[in-house]
C-alpha cells in the first residue's frame, strides 16, 4: 500500500513538472471576459489586456457580456470548453460563477478576477484591483474639498449614491466615503435632506445612468422643491455622476444663479473629463486601466511560467470562501488642476479628445 502512494506521489510530482514545462513557453489561450462596452473604461481594460497578453505571445479570446448575467455566465461556460490556460473576468454578478468555477478548477484553469471580486467560490486563485476602499475615500475628501472644507462650516445639502449592488466594490466604494462622511453627518456639518443611506437605500443597480438620473429627479422633486439647493452629490462612477448632472440641469443647475453642485466621480472616462473641464463635474478617480492590465498580464504569466507571484495582499478581499490573494493598485484624485499632468500628460487621455 505503501510503495502505491510513493508511485502514485512520483506520478503526480513528474506530472506538475511536466506541466510546468510545457507551460513555459509564453502560448495558449487566455479567455479574457469583460462586463460592458457601454463604459469606456472596460473597454480600455479589454484592449489593453488584449494586446498586453498577445505581445508576450498568448493566444487571446476577449469577449463582451453587455452587462447580461446570463451572457457572460453562458461565455464563461463556453470558454471553459475551449481549454484555456487561464481566465480573466471581470464579473457583472460576481455571486453567480461558483458552477462555472468549478469545471475551470478541475480543469486545471488557473482563474484571475479583474478588477471585480468573484465572491461565493474557492476557485478564483487571484484577484486584480485598486485599492477600492480608498477609491470612496478619495471621493468623500473631494466632495469636502469642493465644497470648501474646513474654511466655509455648511451646513451643506448633499446627496449619496451608490454603485451595483451585485458588484462587492460598490460596497468598497461606499464604506471608503462614508468612513469620511459619516461623522459631518452626525455633526450636522453635511445634512441629507432626502434622508437616504445605506446601500439598500443608494446602491444603483448594474451602475446605470439612466436609474441614477431618475432617482437624481426624484430627490429633487420630493426634497429641494421649496427653494433649497444641493450643495454635493457623491457619486461613485462618472456614467452615474452624469446622469445626475443631466437631472441637475434640467431644474436649473449650471447657471450663475444656481451654480453647480460638486459632484464626484470615478472612472476619468473622457466625457467626464470633458465636464469637469467645463465645470460641470468637479472631480473624478483615476485608475490607469494600463497598469491594471499590466499587473494582471504580469501575474498570469508568471503562473503559468510556473513562478511565484510577488506583492500579493493576503487579507483584505475575502470572497465569503476564502481570502483571495490580491493585487491591490493606487487610484488618484483628479480634478480641473491636475487632469493634464495625470490624464493627458500620461497618455491615457489625447489632448484632442478633449477639445
Ligand atoms: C469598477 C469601477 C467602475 C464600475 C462601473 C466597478 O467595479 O471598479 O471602476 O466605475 O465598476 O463600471
Amino acid at each position: 500500500m505503501k510503495s502505491l502512494k510513493l508511485i502514485m506521489a512520483t506520478v503526480v510530482v513528474s506530472a506538475v513538472a511536466l506541466t510546468s514545462a510545457v507551460t513555459y513557453a509564453a502560448d495558449g489561450l487566455v479567455g479574457v471576459l469583460m462586463p460592458t462596452k457601454t463604459s469606456q473604461r472596460w473597454i480600455n481594460d479589454g484592449d489593453a489586456v488584449k494586446s498586453q497578453l498577445e505581445a508576450l505571445g498568448y493566444t487571446v479570446d476577449l469577449q463582451y457580456a453587455q452587462d447580461d448575467i446570463a451572457n457572460q455566465l453562458s461565455q464563461l461556460e463556453n470558454e471553459i470548453t475551449k481549454g484555456p490556460k487561464a481566465l480573466i473576468i471581470a464579473s457583472i454578478d460576481g455571486t453567480t460563477m461558483s458552477d462555472a468555477l468549478q469545471k475551470a478548477a478541475d480543469a486545471g484553469i488557473i482563474v484571475v478576477a479583474y478588477d471585480r471580486l468573484i465572491k461565493k467560490t474557492a476557485n478564483v486563485d487571484y484577484y486584480t484591483t485598486f485599492d477600492n476602499f480608498g477609491v470612496g475615500v478619495i471621493q468623500a475628501n473631494s466632495l469636502l474639498k469642493g465644497l470648501g472644507l474646513p474654511d466655509k462650516k455648511g451646513p451643506f445639502n448633499v446627496e449619496l449614491f451608490g454603485g451595483s449592488p451585485d458588484d462587492n466594490n460598490a460596497f468598497f466604494f461606499y464604506n471608503g466615503a462614508m468612513s469620511v462622511l459619516q461623522p459631518l453627518i452626525d455633526n450636522g456639518t453635511l445634512v441629507i435632506k432626502s434622508g437616504q443611506m445605506g446601500m439598500d437605500k443608494v446602491g444603483t443597480l448594474r451602475w446605470l445612468a439612466a436609474t441614477a438620473q431618475a432617482r437624481m429627479d426624484n430627490l429633487l422633486s420630493a426634497n429641494y422643491s421649496d427653494g433649497s439647493r444641493v450643495d454635493g452629490v457623491l457619486s461613485p462612477y462618472d456614467g452615474l455622476s452624469r446622469g445626475i448632472i443631466a437631472s441637475l440641469r434640467a431644474v436649473g443647475y449650471g447657471t450663475a444663479d444656481q451654480p453647480w453642485p460638486i459632484v464626484t466621480g470615478q472612472d476619468a472616462e473622457t466625457a467626464s473629463v470633458k465636464a469637469i473641464i467645463a465645470g460641470e463635474q468637479y472631480s473624478t478617480v483615476f485608475k490607469d486601466t494600463r497598469e491594471l492590465a499590466k499587473a494582471t498580464v504580469e501575474l498570469v504569466n508568471t503562473v503559468l511560467s510556473g513562478g511565484t507571484p510577488a506583492g500579493l495582499d493576503t487579507t483584505t478581499y475575502n470572497n465569503d470562501v476564502k481570502v483571495v490573494p490580491s493585487i491591490l493598485l493606487t487610484p488618484f484624485d483628479v480634478d480641473k488642476s491636475n487632469y493634464q499632468a495625470l490624464v493627458v500628460d500620461s497618455g491615457y487621455i489625447k489632448a484632442e479628445e478633449l477639445q
